[in-house]
């Protein structure tokens, strides 16, 4: 046994310092260049996000058969799933956020990464235009500079559009101005800086006076595993750790969650819903179920709630901090392409694309993530298997063009080359999704798996044992061995002085 575990120990450490070691130390790529070593016309692929499509679809692609850019105003990918544990403090954003360059420099082939965001594209010319806007800006009320936007164009051959979606406010009167979102690092500390604004405030007020209690109730709209994650997290931070230094805060503060559906984490397992419930009483997380969301103001969110008996009421339902977490809808730059291409006129939730992400009505534009529609969920995990898909899928495509383009200028060997152009045209198989599970964190460390291997088989797990499968997961699911030791120690730090109580941390 002990030798077992020497070995053991010798072997984990040493792959730690292999990995560290191979991540900060990257291998000459080789430079883009305008043709092929077999002197094929190297084709440009411009990627658009760097987001979970976008960064699969790089990690995957071979970058030495194509002269690669990736443009996005987010100069890092964010991993979404530990969001939610950003606001309380049990991770730090920056720990979830990989550098683009860091990840285009680990590839074998050059990338460029452009900061920009797409303004618009033209599928007829093959074009884009990007703008940068980070010299205008605005320091407090003071106006310190106005210069321009830059802006310039870049052509494609391939467009691989994976730009994501932004948050669905479905029309609700008072949401953009009221209420903040939980979609980047930003909106993270912002929900964090909120939070500790309404206590600090609070406790100014009399005991027991309406407004201290509004001060101090946090509300989330939304039952998805997002909004049910933030608001377990949140109550966590509140009756572990906050209480420490502000007595009497566990009693007072409040975690409100509105959800429109009968049941929060509706795709999960019934036996979940009915366990997640069962822990959110015991926590104290006041749920509303069947509750709407009808209008919102600096102060109240009124809502409509469905008695069991079918009935109407509206309620009233005072907030502190009020977080949405309702939705997504199309961002205007996918809207404004998918006007442009008429087999799109019919895209209202998302770009159509055919089985190998092709967009339809376009030959050199492919969509992933978020930003299309079908039959899959907008998650990370469709994002994440797309963009392998695709980028399996371009590796193989390079191969097709260099055979046909072999056969062309060696006409003796053109029989054989035609015959390998079958093999991988035939092996160029159309996407399939293969859904893995659904995890969620529920507070209390417990959490709720929702698993699946194969179609045959479905396991419903919740628990402690599950919060610990739900940690090891993510942490396998990060990117960089960097994000994984960070994250790693952010637990640790936690579990040994509790979350940081300071608002900016
Ligand atoms: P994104 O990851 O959103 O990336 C879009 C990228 O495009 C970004 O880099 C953005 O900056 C860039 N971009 C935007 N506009 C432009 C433009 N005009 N030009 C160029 N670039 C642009 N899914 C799960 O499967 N499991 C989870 O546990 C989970 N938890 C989540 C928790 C939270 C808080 C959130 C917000 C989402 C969560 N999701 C989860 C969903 C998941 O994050 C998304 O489905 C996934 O990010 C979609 O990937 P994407 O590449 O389409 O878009």
């Amino acid at each position: 046994f002990f030798k077992a575990s020497v070995f053991s120990a010798v072997a984990f450490w040493g792959y730690l310092t292999w990995k560290v070691y191979v991540e900060t130390n990257p291998r000459n790529q080789k430079p883009q260049s305008e043709l092929k070593d077999n002197g094929n016309k190297k084709k440009s692929i411009v990627i658009l996000g760097s987001g979970w499509g976008a960064i699969s679809f790089l990690s995957k692609l071979d970058t030495t058969k194509y002269n690669v850019t990736i443009v996005s105003p987010r100069n890092y990918f964010l991993f979404t799933p530990l969001l939610p544990s950003v606001p309380s403090g049990t991770i730090d954003a920056r720990s979830i956020c990989d550098a683009v360059r860091t990840i285009a420099r680990a590839t074998p082939g050059e990338v460029k990464y452009m900061e920009a965001e797409a303004i618009d594209i033209d599928p007829k010319a093959k074009s884009i235009q990007l703008e940068h806007n980070s010299q205008r800006f605005s320091i407090g009320d003071a106006f310190i500079n106005n210069h321009e936007p830059i802006r310039t164009t870049i052509d494609y051959d391939y467009l691989v559009y994976a730009v994501g979606a932004t948050v669905n406010t479905f029309g609700i009167p008072g949401i953009p101005e009221n209420a903040s979102f939980l979609k980047e690092s930003n909106d993270a500390t912002a929900v964090r800086q909120k939070l500790f604004n309404a206590i600090e405030a609070a406790r100014l007020l009399p005991e027991g006076s309406s407004e201290r209690a509004r001060l101090m109730n946090f509300v989330v709209c939304g039952g998805s595993p997002t909004g049910v994650e933030l608001a377990a997290e949140v109550k966590d931070f509140m009756d572990q750790d906050l209480k420490k230094f502000i007595p009497n805060i566990d009693k007072e503060m409040k975690v409100t969650l509105i959800e429109a559906m009968p049941n929060v984490l509706a795709s999960f397992h019934p036996r979940l819903i009915q366990y997640t419930k069962n822990i959110f009483n015991e926590q104290g997380v006041d749920l509303r179920n069947n509750t709407m969301v009808k209008r919102v103001d600096d102060r109240n969110v009124y809502c409509s709630h469905r008695k069991p008996d079918g009935s109407q009421e509206e309620v009233t339902i005072p907030y502190g901090t009020l977080v949405w977490a309702g939705g997504n809808t199309q961002r205007p730059i996918t809207k404004k392409l998918a006007s442009k291409i008429l087999e799109q006129k019919t895209a209202r939730r998302g770009l159509l694309v055919d089985d190998y992400l092709k967009l339809d009505g376009d030959d050199y534009i492919f969509a992933l993530g978020d930003c299309t529609f079908t039959t899959n969920p907008p998650t990370a995990q469709v994002a994440h298997q797309e963009g392998h898909f695709l980028a399996e899928y371009f590796n193989k495509l390079s191969q097709v063009d260099d055979y046909q383009y072999l056969a062309k200028k060696e006409p003796e060997r053109a029989e054989k080359y035609s015959q390998k152009l079958e093999r991988v045209k035939k092996s160029m198989l159309p996407f399939k999704y293969n859904h893995q599970g659904s995890l969620a964190y529920i507070g209390s460390d417990r959490a709720v798996a929702d698993l699946s291997w194969g179609s045959w088989s479905t396991v419903a797990l919740g628990g402690s044992l599950t919060f610990l499968f739900w940690r090891t997961a993510y942490v396998s699911m990060l990117l960089g061995i960097k994000s994984k030791i960070l994250v790693v120690t952010d637990w640790l730090k936690v579990s040994i002085f509790g979350r940081d109580c300071s608002k900016d941390s």
